[in-house]
């Protein structure tokens, strides 16, 4: 089965709930972090990471003497990638999405594949668990071709258990690649405005997918009762309720697991871990 921990604004504490998560899964389990851009994941399983592949993109390179700037490819690329400008071939390596239409059109063999580096694929082990983590390089402004790499290894490590995600937070493409695999959705919220705000709208951009989808509500004892109230009329379950407090807090601050550092928080995750695996079972049931 595949988890995906999403949540519709970052700092709303889907990392502190996908950690905790780990710590307490009973099965074998890849953990992936898929927040590509700003991954944490790592920073409270302190995984042992063991390889790390730098992964790339395909983009045209072009050999000028054989261009007769005939303007097929600039033609059928969609981002405006590569041109010709006053018998000029140009190409923009930044903004190409590595379709390869391009290369496929060039009746000249004028382009040939090079690549641009995308970031890093880190492997090893946390807790006993498999750990994957995706790493956008500084500058790159794509994130879903990065997903896309790791996403491809999905059905091999799924082949060794479960597979957890942390997702990108937000309502955006990185987010919706990211629990487009998922059995299951867990979608963290906090009972402020912004939060609510934020859940309704990842509510709404996930709920597409048709998959089971429950609710975590982070500091559950601050702010008002809208998520609660939104969740009832929308028959979302809550599947936990993790409180404030400054125990909490300060577990968070020395980059501890929340479930492991204190001891009432294994129970509430276990029972959010029997939750997501009974909605995804019973998925997979009904399918
Ligand atoms: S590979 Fe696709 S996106 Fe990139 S320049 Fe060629 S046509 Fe454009
Ligand atoms: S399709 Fe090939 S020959 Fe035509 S402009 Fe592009 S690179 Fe040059």
């Amino acid at each position: 089965m595949i988890y995906a921990v999403a949540s519709g604004k970052g700092g709303t504490g889907k990392t502190t709930t996908c950690s905790s998560l780990a710590a307490v899964w009973d099965r074998p389990v890849t953990l992936v972090d898929l927040d590509v851009e700003e991954p944490n994941l790592h920073l409270f399983l302190k995984p042992d990471l063991s390889d790390i592949e730098k992964a790339y993109i395909e983009v045209p390179e072009a050999d000028e003497d054989k261009c007769t700037s005939c303007g097929l490819c600039r033609d059928i690329c969609q981002f405006k990638a590569i041109t010709v400008m006053a018998g000029t071939l140009l190409v923009f390596p930044e903004m190409c999405h590595g379709c390869g239409g391009c290369l496929a059109v060039c009746p000249e063999g004028a382009l040939s594949p090079g690549k641009r580096e995308l970031g890093e694929i880190c492997r090893g082990t946390a807790d006993g668990h498999a750990f994957v983590m995706g790493r956008l390089r500084v500058g790159e402004a794509m994130s879903p071709p990065l997903m896309r790499r790791i996403r491809k290894e999905f059905p091999e490590l799924g082949k060794g258990g479960d597979i957890l995600i942390d997702a990108p937070p937000g309502v955006s493409c990185p987010a919706i690649a990211a629990v487009t695999d998922a059995d299951c959705i867990v979608l963290v919220t906090e009972p402020t405005p912004f939060g609510f705000h934020d859940f309704k709208l990842a509510w709404e951009a996930f709920k597409p997918l048709n998959k089971p989808m429950g609710a975590v509500i982070n500091r559950a004892d601050l702010g008002d009762t809208a998520v609660l109230e939104f969740c009832k009329a929308n028959r979302i379950p809550v599947w936990a309720e993790i409180p404030y407090s400054r125990e909490i807090a300060e577990a968070y601050s020395r980059g501890e697991v929340v479930s492991k550092a204190i001891a009432p928080l294994k129970e509430t995750f276990a029972d959010l871990r029997g939750n997501m695996r009974a909605a995804a079972e019973k998925e997979v049931a009904n399918a």
